[in-house]
């Protein structure tokens, strides 16, 4: 089990992330509406560009939606004590691996 000071840092770490995210989140529906309310007054070539973007900014939204469901049971796993094991082995992660994503469930092995 990580020491306390390690899961201070993750559970820090796994904030500023879900914060970043919902921001992200935030404005890009934002810009899906701003789309929409266009969708009379463009042309057709720009509006499939429109229609592009926008299949892209839902599939990034699909993405970041799942981040936060990782980052939620990751803070989950902190709470619980769990955090930090592989949940495939049960093997401890790796502290530098949880440092640059710490919302990962696998250790490097698993997850390869
Ligand atoms: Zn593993």
């Amino acid at each position: 089990m990580p020491n306390d000071e390690e899961l201070n840092t993750a559970r820090k770490l796994l904030l500023a992330l879900k914060d970043e995210i919902e921001t992200l989140l935030a404005e890009s529906s934002e810009s899906r509406q701003a789309v929409e309310l266009d969708q009379t007054s463009v042309g057709r070539l720009s509006r499939m560009d429109a229609m592009q973007g926008q299949q892209m900014a839902l599939a990034a939204g699909r993405q970041r939606r799942q981040d936060l469901v990782l980052i939620d049971a990751a803070m989950q796993r902190i709470e619980e004590g769990t955090y930090g094991f592989c949940l495939v082995c049960e093997e401890k992660i790796a502290p530098k691996r949880l440092s640059f994503s710490p919302a990962v469930t696998t250790c490097i092995d698993c997850a390869r």
